[in-house]
């Protein structure tokens, strides 16, 4: 069977399968992107536990508990509550799970260096 005998159906079906598979290669390449976001939520937590030792919750009660994990202040509803320093807190494991409930966090896309938001000193 040559060319003239494929039929104008059979050449659709043929591109759209060409698409799905160009859909897949794209979703495939996308997944690094979240890997990258959850990274850089990780490595801006040690830089910022490293620069606040303590848990906010127990000193504010008069305790010093070395802090272990950051949280939100505010909820991180938007990329910039989510980036901002001055909405973060370092906290201990016990006060980390008491304020945020073990609720899962969902990673906002980094806001540029260029930003002045998320800089940590
Ligand atoms: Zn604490």
């Amino acid at each position: 069977m040559g060319y003239a005998g494929m039929g104008k159906k059979n050449r659709a079906a043929h591109w759209q399968e060409h698409e799905q598979s160009a859909d897949k290669a794209e979703k495939a390449r996308s997944k690094p992107l979240k890997d990258d976001k959850a990274k850089a939520w990780r490595k801006a937590c040690a830089d910022y536990l490293l620069a606040n030792r303590y848990c906010y919750d127990c000193t504010k009660r008069g305790y010093t508990s070395p802090a272990d994990q950051v949280a939100h202040i505010d909820q991180p509803i938007s990329q910039v509550k989510f980036w901002n320093i001055d909405n973060w807190q370092a906290l201990c494991e016990p006060c980390f799970q008491r304020i945020t409930e073990g609720k899962p966090l969902t990673v906002q896309e980094p806001i540029p260096k260029d930003a002045k938001l998320y800089t940590v000193k």
